[in-house]
């Protein structure tokens, strides 16, 4: 779609944008200035041009509409209908404004499917192993995530599971943490330390080199690298 656009608006737009253009007014100023030409036929030239330009824009309005419509379409199908095979697309209730997924064969075909929402849906053309219903990705918020359109899908309930319990589980090493160290602040701190121990586990040369600089994860891996060849050389 995004270059759909761009090639309908480089078309329309060439005539207004040209080089030439610009090129043809500076070189008539230096005329006039010169006295070679009179302002006025200057004026009624470049009003022809632009004239030209304007009837280009008229003439093809419908079809540029056309070829932005058909765009703008083509983003919002998801895929397949499970039910039908039709187009699956992101529409609006018309009462509460809430986006669905719904089927281009509707009346015939009442497939929906409610969308999340917020966020960009970005249809990827997939189908979910599991349910066979079009994939998406949904960008905005913390972290783009992909997910297929039907809430009834095994593999999405498991994956809700499967995050209820990593929060449970969470919580409950918090407490836990929270109760040996007597605060659940302290219980906090502790697992800063352990993890920042945990992730320093690189030799101590390279450590030492890069310690106190504000050097950047990449910057000591290719300190280490450069270490490493100065070592072997
Ligand atoms: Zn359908
Ligand atoms: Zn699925």
């Amino acid at each position: 779609t995004g270059i759909a656009v761009a090639q309908a608006l480089t078309d329309f737009a060439s005539e207004i944008a040209t080089h030439e253009m610009t090129a043809e007014l500076e070189r008539s100023m230096d005329e006039i200035s010169e006295g070679k030409v009179s302002k006025d036929s200057v004026v009624d030239r470049s009003r022809d041009v632009l004239r030209q330009v304007y009837g280009n824009l008229e003439s093809s309005q419908e079809e540029f509409a056309d070829i932005v419509r058909s765009g703008i379409r083509e983003d919002s199908v998801l895929g397949p209908c499970k039910k039908c095979g039709k187009n699956l697309t992101v529409r609006r209730a018309r009462k509460s404004g809430k986006r669905f997924a719904g089927c281009e064969g509707y009346p015939e075909c009442d497939q929906t499917y409610s969308l999340p929402p917020r966020g960009e849906i970005i249809p990827l053309g997939t189908l979910c192993e599991a349910c066979g219903s079009p994939e998406i990705k949904v960008v905005g918020g913390r972290r783009p995530w992909i997910t297929c359109i039907d809430m009834q899908c095994p593999k999405q309930q498991e994956r809700r599971k499967a995050a209820a319990e990593a929060k449970a589980a969470k919580a409950e090493a918090a407490a836990a943490a929270g109760e040996s160290n007597g605060s659940a602040e302290g219980g906090e701190r502790a697992s800063k330390t352990t993890r920042k121990r945990a992730t320093s586990k690189s030799s101590p040369k390279t450590r030492k080199k890069t310690a106190g600089a504000k050097a950047s994860a990449k910057a000591s891996a290719k300190a280490g690298a450069q270490e490493l060849e100065k070592s072997t050389t």
